[in-house]
């Protein structure tokens, strides 16, 4: 089992979780304090002076803190939205490295040509 544990740690994806992890704890905190300190003042201003972290629902004599489900209910919604286009940048980046890969440009008339070519399809330039 040791041996197993060594192995998965030496494979270095424990070091790309562990940053993923503590990158997300940060965004997290900044993520809240946007919500918390600027959105929902904003919010609030808007809603005529509404303390959302303040809401309280009094059933059968216990508050209910209805504010602050939907502050976290708020931030929930935001992360997911920022983390939506982190993943649509990286895909985006990851799909521009591959049609890279599969052309070149050639020396003659600055076409792009596929990176197998010998002769310039533009220009007929041997390559
Ligand atoms: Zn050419």
């Amino acid at each position: 089992m040791l041996k197993e544990f060594k192995d998965f740690i030496k494979k270095g994806n424990v070091i790309d979780l562990a940053i993923a992890v503590i990158m997300a704890g940060a965004f997290g905190e900044i993520v809240g304090k946007l919500v918390d300190g600027i959105l929902m003042p904003i919010i609030g201003a808007i809603t005529a002076g509404i303390d959302f972290a303040a809401i309280k629902l009094n059933v059968l004599g216990v508050d209910l803190l209805v504010g602050e489900f939907l502050n976290s209910v708020i931030k929930f919604v935001i992360i997911a939205f920022v983390m939506f286009l982190i993943v649509k940048a990286f895909n985006k980046m990851k799909k521009e490295e591959v049609a890279e890969v599969t052309t070149k440009e050639c020396p003659h008339c600055k076409s792009e040509v596929h990176k197998d070519a010998t002769r310039c399809p533009h220009c007929t330039s041997e390559l």
